[in-house]
């Protein structure tokens, strides 16, 4: 017994997964990065499954009104894909019972994905699962008991094995209480429960800012439900007070990762003070190559020819996407950068325009066109403000700085393929990883970042792409950075691209060649099961 060397079977829970742009259930980096794993462990055979929630409602659609400001709608989408499994859990919200029913899909190429949905006659509360991120505190809470505690239940009902359970931040952490709870009613003592708990968890923490971690007070954690049976002592042992969900994450697993070279260190720093917590490896996050990178570039890259063209090609479709969507035409042999990623002020969307007299001449000679996209979150009026001002810059430049409303998947692909140049300038060390930069790279598109994320590791300066800013951390940063941003611009980039198309070719492959290899999602679930759910289940073969 024990003996066979079987391959651990992993339950990889996370609140949104960004699976394909007609299946809204994302927000983000987060959900995307899900969503490429579920699709990366298919692709491998692995036996993974994921759990998560059907938001109705997705995230937000944003658009921008008359004034130039950001605005928030929320359409209702219809999922008529979606498979019913007959399934139904219950799980207890604000004393309440509360039947979620289980969806599951694996229709985009994905592993199993098993999706709780509370819209159902029977709640009092139906709308609990129709939009991500958006409500209360106390919201938060019920959707994490929804996760967290129904997804374990579902997983239970639906009578699957799992050897481990995988959190992808910090969301799905009373899915670890729910274990807790379970082995205290076959006659375990909390401690006990909580350390055979461990052994089974492996957790993906992603936010490299103490703020952007989740914390909730104990009074709402257990008016709402959250502490499924254990005591105030217990749920305090877990998460602290104020119970905070990466605090918990890394004391209810057994192995974490950050997403980054960069951000494992930065996460190690980050909960050093933290007791009997997961060690912190670093796995770098990776894309789908299927997914991302454009048929045309993938074939070109193969038979060593025809990159330029398909380059050109996938441009041509940007900038048609472009007209149909604003009206404005874009120079097709003018350099095209682009910058789309959530609208958090520590992106600094609006770095390049901070500096007038150098961007300017470059627009007006028509040396650089700028395609902007992103929402913020509905709530972050410093987001939405970053929005408006990029907006404005829009409307000052037509036909030079675009803003595209909306941002999703689908636009996603048509930029991270579309544009020359892939512009990424976080706020150093802030970024976690910084995925579509991975995409942008396979496809041809050269990144030009910050040293900061993937890009520490992805970067060879004028080979594959450009870094600017040398790393610098400082009070001075915006200056530093804004400094060095336009002086490589102006005497490594576009030299490159106006005087030598040879190089700007030879750079391209190298950019190809870096991102499928080395941040593809492939690597990525391969290096999960190498460095983490292999090593435990090893652990726990000797322990047991
Ligand atoms: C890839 C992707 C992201 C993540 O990009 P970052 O570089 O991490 O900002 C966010 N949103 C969408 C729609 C994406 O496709």
């Amino acid at each position: 017994m024990g003996k066979e060397k079987k391959v651990p079977a992993v339950a990889y829970f996370c609140m949104e997964f960004g699976l394909h742009p007609d299946f809204p259930i994302y927000s983000g980096g987060l959900g995307v990065l899900a969503g490429d794993y579920l699709k990366a462990a298919a692709d491998a055979g692995y036996p993974v499954v994921g759990v998560g929630i059907l938001w109705r409602k997705g995230y937000t659609a944003q658009y921008i009104n008359d004034a130039g400001y950001p605005y928030d709608v929320s359409p209702e989408y219809n999922y008529d894909f979606l498979k019913d499994t007959g399934v139904k859990v219950q799980v207890t919200i604000k004393q309440q019972p509360v039947t979620c029913k289980v969806w599951l899909t694996d229709h985009f190429g994905n592993v199993p994905l098993y999706l709780l949905d509370a819209d159902l006659p029977e709640n009092k509360e139906p709308w609990l699962t129709h939009s991500l991120y958006r409500g209360s505190g106390d919201d938060r809470i019920a959707q994490e008991i929804i996760l967290g505690i129904g997804g374990l239940r579902a997983l239970r009902a639906l009578g699957l094995e799992i050897d481990l359970y995988h959190f992808n931040e910090g969301h799905a952490v009373l899915a670890g209480v729910e274990l807790i709870r379970e082995k205290i009613s076959t006659g375990l003592s909390f401690e006990q429960a909580l350390n055979a708990t461990r052994r089974e968890i492996v957790f993906t923490t992603h936010t490299p800012v103490p703020a952007g971690n989740e914390a909730h007070h104990h009074g709402a954690l257990s008016y709402v439900g959250a502490y499924n049976g254990l005591s105030y002592e217990q749920m305090k042992q877990i998460g602290g007070d104020p119970f905070n969900m990466t605090v918990a994450g890394l004391k209810l697993s057994a192995l974490a990762n950050g997403v980054s070279a960069l951000h494992g260190e930065t996460a190690q720093k980050m909960w050093q003070q933290v007791g009997a917590a997961a060690p912190i490896i670093a796995i770098t996050n990776g894309v789908h190559q299927g997914t991302w990178q454009a048929a045309n570039i993938a074939h070109a890259y193969a038979q060593a020819e025809g990159l330029l063209q398909a380059r050109q090609e996938n441009k041509a479709n940007l900038l048609a996407e472009i007209e149909r969507r604003t009206g404005h035409v874009l120079d097709p042999n003018g350099l095209v950068i682009g910058f789309a990623r959530r609208a958090a002020t520590y992106k600094r969307g609006d770095l390049i325009f901070r500096n007038r007299e150098e961007i300017l001449p470059l627009l007006e000679k028509g040396r650089i066109q700028l395609v902007f996209s992103g929402k913020a979150h509905p709530q972050d009026e410093g987001g939405k403000s970053m929005v408006a001002s990029i907006v404005a810059f829009a409307r000052e430049f037509p036909g030079k700085v675009v803003f595209l409303e909306n941002y999703d998947m689908r636009l996603g692909k048509i930029l991270t393929s579309g544009c020359d140049v892939w512009l990424n300038n976080p706020q150093r060390p802030q970024e976690a990883s910084g995925t579509s930069g991975m995409k942008a790279g396979m496809n041809g598109v050269l990144n030009f970042s910050t040293l900061d994320g993937w890009w520490v590791e992805g970067c060879a300066h004028g080979k594959n792409g450009w870094q600017f800013g040398d790393g610098y951390v400082g009070p001075d940063q915006d200056d530093h950075d804004l400094h060095a941003l336009f002086h490589v611009l102006k005497n490594e980039i576009l030299p490159v691209y106006e005087q030598d198309k040879a190089k700007w070719v030879k750079m391209m492959r190298a950019s190809i060649k870096t991102c499928t290899q080395q941040f593809s999602a492939r690597r990525m679930v391969d290096e999960y099961y190498d460095r983490l759910y292999l090593p435990l289940v090893a652990a726990e073969r000797k322990i047991s």
